[in-house]
């Protein structure tokens, strides 16, 4: 019998009551009894804010409206943003924290060397825009040059070298990261780069967006010609050689959807074997200079793009190279010269993302200190921000979604035994951080001081590329975080095995401890059983319990997982959130399978958790909502979305992640936990034919 929802003093029963039915699914393994569910007393609820819900829209129909309609009209973008949601206004919150910790360490005479120093000196510096206006190139001049006085190829190799340093992204990616194929091992890898714009279809396409994107591209590069000293016209011939130039490698360039491949873009060579196909790259001479001279063997991402590389590195004049590795590193650093530099860099930005001011400076150094720092200013954030109490409680939910997990592995209807073994093999051996790192960075030999931010920006990458050095040839570092403490975001690590939960993540709304269960299931449960499925979405499931790229996978099975994951990104494919504006199901495939999979073993784990704390006996109803509606109004809640039109477009070219309104629903349709919950019809919009809905875990 379905439950009816229950008439309360909330507009919202209104529109509830429209849907009550009777229309029932096959329950999964663990759905609760029909007693259990019955009508229980209603109370105020914590963590969902019912006059968010627009009630004129039906649940079944438009379950991001109705979640989310009255907050998506009340709450518009500020100025400085290009999208607006929970996350931004968790943001806002943390960030005045954090200032005040910027500020009292920037008024604090720390003993130098001391964390508190750096980070300190590095935000005053930042901030002092009087004293970078006024320096003006003078900290900049030693590296342009450098890049002046090159003379020959060989110069010219050597000059990359040095420019791998300062991680300016000139020509390509390199760097030492784990064997995906031995990943108890670190291997150098080379991957694809040297753009400028965000994906390479801004470089290929004429399109009246990538037109658009590109005129604003060639403009900015003008200007900051333009700002450096050369004359109109001069200024525009460099912009278009830069151009020319990084067609030629976007040309050469993977799309995001062919990068997806893991063993596509893995081609282990021995180095001398490099140094033979694209010998005007002198990778070997570049690894010695840099520190690796005991590396015998590289792993190369996309060996057609490295020939490209080495095409246009013997072919174009020194001159027009020049011109590009000083673009490389200027535009690398505009916050760090004068103003007029940021503000060519905001216009460029303006037009790719619709916002309509610069973020204050304030905002952007607290960020540059946040990335350079991280760890050092994280510690001084977790001890006002976090306490072993919350993470306790993080803990105990995600040892509950873990066994969710192993139980819809188990009892899982087309995976074979020996597939099963190894799936749980993978689960148990998953690593869980949460909060922040067992073990702090140390930053002991980086030098920071209030002379100059320039200077301060320089050395800090230079630290961060000998410490990334130093790694080559050491076991591998488990201990180390890839996102800092106070960011509200989580991660999954294939080579790792591990998923990561940020402090800054487990901060109301997303966690509250002082909301009921549903909420927080639905909220950070969410996202704890996305990034757990993550381990086995399309590219996560290619890799096994210890990391390591390999087919742990029957043949049949592999082939019935690519059949269902193929459901789901023919259902994304089909969303359009503007006119002609596709979602790309291929791009976005392992975020929308974590975000089905997640879903649906973290209802499970909430259904566990309920039953252990009420029995059969009936189960509150918060602002008069079973536990089921707020597990789904709560998993809405955190990905509602105010989006510019821009920022939307570039969303859909570049990013994984689907917009948030199809975050929103498309897991809920097919799920049909979901049209119980709220009493859902065949007929209605989000109520799929049982034949056309997706179902992997
Ligand atoms: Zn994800």
């Amino acid at each position: 019998m379905m439950n009816k929802p229950l008439l309360s003093y909330l507009t919202a029963a209104a529109v509830l009551a429209g849907c009550a039915g009777s229309y029932r699914t096959a329950t999964n393994a663990t759905a609760t009894t029909a007693a259990s569910k019955a009508a229980g007393p209603i109370l105020p609820g914590v963590g969902l804010d019912v006059a968010d819900l627009d009630t004129t829209v039906s649940p079944c129909d438009d379950f991001f409206h109705y979640s989310g309609g009255n907050w998506l009209r009340n709450n518009p973008i500020p100025a400085y943003a290009s999208s607006w949601g929970p996350r931004n206004l968790l943001g806002d919150r943390t960030q005045a924290l954090l200032k005040q910790i910027l500020e009292d360490a920037a008024n604090t005479r720390a003993s130098k060397g001391s964390n508190l120093q750096k980070v300190g000196d590095y935000y005053a510096s930042g901030m002092d825009s009087v004293g970078l206006d006024r320096a003006g190139l003078k900290y900049l001049q030693p590296e342009l040059r450098r890049i002046d006085a090159i003379i020959s190829r060989d110069a010219l190799r050597r000059e990359l070298a040095h420019q791998q340093t300062l991680g300016t992204g000139a020509y390509f990616r390199a760097g030492v990261s784990p064997d995906r194929k031995n990943s108890s091992v670190y291997a150098v890898n080379l991957n694809q780069g040297g753009l400028s714009m965000p994906d390479r279809d801004y470089y290929l396409k004429d399109d009246v967006r990538s037109t658009t994107v590109r005129n604003a591209y060639v403009e900015y590069m003008t200007t900051v010609f333009e700002l450096l000293g050369n004359a109109p016209a001069t200024a525009q011939q460099r912009a278009a050689n830069v151009l020319a130039l990084e067609t030629r490698l976007a040309r050469a360039s993977k799309s995001r959807v062919e990068l997806r491949d893991p063993y596509a873009n893995y081609n282990k060579m021995p180095l001398a074997e490099f140094d033979r196909a694209y010998p005007a790259v002198g990778l070997g001479d570049m690894l010695k200079q840099n520190g690796l001279g005991a590396v015998q063997e590289v792993i190369v991402g996309q060996p057609a793009f490295f020939q490209e590389l080495n095409t246009v590195l013997q072919s174009t004049p020194l001159l027009e190279q020049k011109t590009y590795l000083t673009w490389q590193l200027v535009s690398s650093i505009t916050s760090a010269l004068p103003q007029a530099y940021s503000d060519a860099a905001f216009r460029f930005q303006q037009v790719q993302s619709g916002t309509k001011q610069q973020p204050t400076r304030w905002k952007r150094m607290l960020a540059a200190t946040d990335g350079t720092l991280g760890e050092a200013f994280g510690q001084l954030y977790v001890d006002k921000a976090f306490s072993p109490e919350a993470k306790q409680k993080a803990l105990d939910m995600l040892a509950n979604i873990k066994e969710s997990m192993a139980e819809h592995i188990r009892s899982n209807t087309w995976m074979s035994s020996a597939t099963k073994t190894e799936a749980l093999k993978k689960l148990n051996a998953l690593r869980v951080k949460i909060g922040y790192p067992d073990k702090w960075k140390d930053y002991s030999t980086l030098n920071i001081s209030r002379e100059s931010y320039l200077q301060n920006v320089l050395a800090a990458r230079q630290w961060n590329y000998a410490r990334n050095v130093e790694k080559y040839g050491q076991p591998i570092d488990r201990t180390e975080w890839g996102m800092t403490p106070p960011t509200i975001n989580a991660y999954y690590s294939p080579a790792m095995n591990e998923i990561v939960f940020p402090a800054g993540y487990l901060q109301p709304p997303f966690f509250d401890p002082k909301a009921d269960d549903a909420v927080n299931y639905g909220a950070i449960g969410g996202v704890m059983g996305h990034e757990m499925t993550h381990a086995f979405d399309d590219q996560g499931r290619q890799y096994d319990s210890e990391g390591n790229l390999r087919d742990w996978w029957t043949k049949a099975d592999g082939e019935e997982f690519t059949k269902r994951a193929a459901v789901v990104g023919t259902q994304y494919s089909a969303f359009s959130p503007l006119d002609s504006v596709y979602v790309n199901g291929k791009l976005t495939m392992g975020e929308n399978l974590a975000d089905f999979s997640g879903l649906t073993i973290v209802y499970d784990a909430l259904q566990k958790q309920l039953q252990q704390k009420y029995g059969s006996k009936p189960r509150p109803r918060y602002d008069g909502f079973t536990p089921e509606q707020r597990f789904f109004l709560s998993w809405a809640q955190l990905r509602r979305t105010n989006i510019r039109p821009e920022a939307l477009r570039q969303q859909i070219l570049t990013d994984p992640h689907s917009p948030g309104q199809y975050r929103t629903i498309g897991p809920l349709m097919n799920m049909p936990q979901f049209y119980e919950a709220f009493g859902c019809q065949p007929g209605q919009k989000m109520v799929r034919n049982t034949e056309d809905r997706a179902k992997i875990w």
